[in-house]
C-alpha cells in the first residue's frame, strides 16, 4: 500500500525571519529564537494540506515549499 505525503522543506538563503509561517501553520512550523523557523519532519496528512500550501504561499521570499515526499516505504 502506498500513499503520496507531503513535506515542507525551507531554503535558509532565501528565509528572512518573517515568522509568517509559524503563524500559518502552527502544527509543523515554530520559530527559534531568531525568529527563523524550525520545520518538524514529521509528513503533512492530507488534512493539514491546505495549510501548509497557505503558510507556504504567505512566505514573503518564496523560502517555504510544499513537496510530495518521495522517501521509500
Ligand atoms: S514566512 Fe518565509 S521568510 Fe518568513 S520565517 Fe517563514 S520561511 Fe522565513
Amino acid at each position: 500500500m502506498s500513499h503520496s505525503s507531503h513535506k515542507l522543506r525551507l531554503n535558509p538563503i532565501a528565509c528572512e525571519a518573517h515568522g509568517m509561517c509559524a503563524e500559518l501553520f502552527p502544527e509543523r512550523i515554530s520559530l527559534d529564537e531568531w525568529g527563523y523557523p524550525v520545520i518538524a519532519g514529521e509528513p503533512i496528512s492530507p488534512s493539514l494540506l491546505s495549510h501548509a500550501r497557505r503558510a507556504a504561499q504567505a512566505c514573503p521570499t518564496f523560502a517555504l515549499l510544499v513537496e510530495k515526499d518521495k522517501a521509500p516505504a
